[in-house]
Order: structure tokens, then C-alpha cells, then sequence
């Protein structure tokens, strides 16, 4: 299996800064959490990614061969010694400090019991795509409107981000428990604090920007790298890039959403591209070599002598990208051959003088190959 990129893996961009990966990667491992998701493999497997990403990515040096050579330029010695050999005690002693200062706390390694942590709402963007864009993969910047961090409390939601208290009720831990006795001894249930809503704080003096939220309506500008392959319909998550949560929680996840702009002669069939090309009924009797177009540039394509109406040319490898491997489709190439619908005077006698010419007599073989590659293609 290929390796995904791991700038897309943490979704930063490739000029991200340190504490952009950083926070990143808390927010990927937040996600991905084990602890969070018991017994989800998929979870695990994209905990394990991210680690691998921000190992790499977080160390100067490795980043620099990654940039220049992808993942050949780490050799076997990215990540923790190859896939699926990983384990999370890695990453744990790794990346402790990671973990270690996440205020909310709530791995069960640590024996903390997690405050509520608000998180963002996802946003869902289209985004329209040519041909050609998705035949090579594309970096757009998109402008999406969105809740962002107020910028006048820095999220808090408190006056001068810090006219807050520690609530008084669950003295910040975001639960209360309480202790009943039943027969089979002291009960301890434990529940989300009334008081602060679970959140461990309470704002004393609200923000006059975002009424405590924390979060405002703004705009932020966010470049994607869309890879080459991609179709119709299909969605691409962009991690953290959605709606701000408030009072500083966790930001919801961008959902792309990719849209195909028709292109103006070649239709899109999967990995394969269909074109339809008319001849002239003597150019397909004599021979002739036409222009045909393509995803980049023109192809010049060969028609034999004889050539019949419906006959379907293979272009190798003029499709499009497979998403998966390194594939790519072809480029089908229907041959019509046109019969005239108005004729001159002049026209028609010549024609007449053919009619009956033992050449032009039909005589097509019941069972030609070509025919039947032509229905597969169509009833593929
Ligand atoms: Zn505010
Ligand atoms: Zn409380």
C-alpha cells in the first residue's frame, strides 16, 4: 500500500509551523484516540498515522529530506520502524509532552476524568473541479465562512480572556459525584456539573464580541491539495478546519466535497475517457490520420483503410489517474462514420454511379471482434 502524504495526514499545509503541527496532530490524536474509540482498528490505524506524520514532520531534519523526497528520502528509518510495528507505548513516551499538557486531560493512562470539551460543528464545502485538475491533482485556496476563535478574548469568551472563575460547584474538575447508599454499599455515580455546564469555569465577565462563545462568524482563506483521481461526489476531510468550538475546544472538521466541471469533448467514464470522432464516409474507405483530443494536448490516431462505422480505438494510458495506485485509465475513441443527409445534384449522380460497385456491396463478418468490444464498452 502507498503512504498517504503526511502533510495531508495531519492536514497542515507544507509551510506549516511547528505549532501548527503540533496542534495538529493533538487534534488528530484527540480524534484517534484509543481511549476514545475502544476497539475501533480503523481509529488505531489513523492514531498510528498521525503519530508516524508528526514524528517526521516535527523533526526538523526529517522534514527537510521528506520535503525534497517524499517518502524515499526516509528510508526505513521513518516513523517507528515500518508499518503496523508501531506500538502506542511509542507513542506515548514519544510524544508525552503532547498528551501530558492537553488540559482536558481524559486518557485513561493518566486517571483523570475528562471536563467536557465543546467540540466545532463540521462545515461541508463543494468544490468544482476540471478535468484536467483532477487528472493532475491541484492545490486550491478556498475562502470558507465559518465560526472562528474571537480574536477579542482569544476564544475564552471572557472579558480580557480572563475574567473567569474556577467554578465552585465541581471546583474545576467538570463533574460532581455523588454518593448514595444502597445495600450493596456506598454507590458513587458521577455526572456532568450543573453549574458550569461540565466545562470546569465559569466567565464572570462576558466578552462584548462574541457573548461569551467564544467563537464569531469570520472568514478564513484554507488550501487544499486535491489529490489526481479524484471523482464526482467524493469527500475529502480536512481535519480541524471546520467550525471553531466554543470557549477554545475543538474545531470541527472541513468536508470537501468534490464537483466535476463537464468538460467540452471528452466524457468521463471511471478511469477511462470516451470521445466520439465523426469521419466522412471516403475517408474511411481511403484511410486517414486524425487529431484527436486529450487531456493534455491533441493525439494523432491513425484510421486504417476500411476502417468501419463504430469501431472503438484504445488509447493506453490517455485516461485518467486511478486514486489508489499508480493506474491510469485509457482513452476510448468511438469512430462514426458520417453518412450525408443533404446531397447536390452532382452528388447523388456520383453516388448512383457506386451504388451497385461489387466494393460497396456490405458484407460484414456476423462475428466481428470488434463488434463485440464495442457492446462490452458500452455495457461495462
Ligand atoms: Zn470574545
Ligand atoms: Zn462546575
Amino acid at each position: 500500500m502507498t503512504k498517504r502524504d503526511y502533510y495531508e495526514i495531519l492536514g497542515v499545509s507544507k509551510n506549516a509551523t511547528e505549532a501548527e503541527l503540533k496542534k495538529a496532530y493533538r487534534q488528530m490524536a484527540l480524534k484517534f484516540h484509543p481511549d476514545k474509540n475502544p476497539g475501533d482498528k480503523a481509529s488505531e490505524e489513523k492514531f498510528k498515522e498521525a503519530a508516524e506524520a508528526y514524528e517526521v514532520l516535527s523533526n526538523p531534519q526529517k522534514r527537510q529530506k521528506y520535503d525534497q523526497f517524499g517518502h524515499a528520502g526516509l528510508g526505513n528509518s521513518a516513523g517507528f520502524g515500518g508499518a503496523g510495528e508501531m506500538n502506542m507505548d511509542d507513542i506515548f513516551s514519544h510524544f508525552g509532552d503532547i498528551f501530558g499538557d492537553m488540559f482536558w486531560g481524559g486518557f485513561s493512562s493518566r486517571g483523570q476524568r475528562s471536563r467536557r470539551v465543546n467540540k466545532g460543528s463540521n462545515l461541508r464545502v463543494k468544490v468544482k473541479l476540471t478535468l484536467e485538475e483532477i487528472s493532475n491533482g491541484v492545490e486550491k485556496k478556498i475562502k470558507v465562512n465559518k465560526y472562528v476563535s474571537c480574536p477579542e478574548c482569544h476564544g475564552t469568551g471572557a472579558k480580557g480572556g480572563s475574567s473567569y472563575n474556577t467554578c465552585s460547584t465541581c471546583r474545576g474538575s467538570g463533574h460532581v459525584t455523588r454518593v448514595t447508599s444502597t445495600f450493596l454499599g456506598q454507590m458513587q455515580t458521577s455526572s456532568a456539573c450543573p453549574q458550569c455546564g461540565g466545562e470546569g469555569q465559569i466567565i464572570t465577565d462576558k466578552c462584548n464580541s462574541c457573548f461569551g462563545n467564544g467563537i464569531v462568524k469570520g472568514e478564513e482563506i484554507i488550501s487544499l491539495n486535491i489529490p489526481a483521481g479524484v471523482a464526482e461526489g467524493m469527500q475529502l476531510s480536512v481535519s480541524g478546519k471546520g467550525n471553531a468550538a466554543a470557549r477554545g475546544g475543538i474545531p470541527g472538521d472541513l468536508i470537501i466535497v468534490i464537483e466535476e466541471i463537464e468538460h467540452a469533448e471528452l466524457i468521463r467514464d471511471g478511469e477511462n475517457l470516451l470521445y466520439e470522432h465523426y469521419i466522412t464516409f471516403p475517408e474511411a474507405a481511403i484511410g486517414i490520420t486524425i487529431e484527436v483530443p486529450t487531456i493534455d494536448g491533441k493525439a494523432r490516431v491513425k484510421i486504417e483503410p476500411g476502417t468501419q462505422s463504430g469501431k472503438v480505438l484504445r488509447l493506453k494510458n490517455k485516461g485518467l489517474p486511478s486514486l489508489n495506485s499508480h493506474s491510469r485509465g485509457d482513452l476510448l475513441v468511438n469512430i462514426n462514420v458520417w453518412t450525408p443527409q443533404t446531397l447536390s445534384k452532382e452528388e447523388k449522380a456520383m453516388l448512383e454511379k457506386l451504388q451497385y460497385s461489387p466494393n460497396f456491396k456490405p458484407h460484414p463478418n456476423k462475428k466481428d471482434k470488434n463488434f463485440f468490444e464495442r457492446m462490452r464498452e458500452v455495457f461495462k
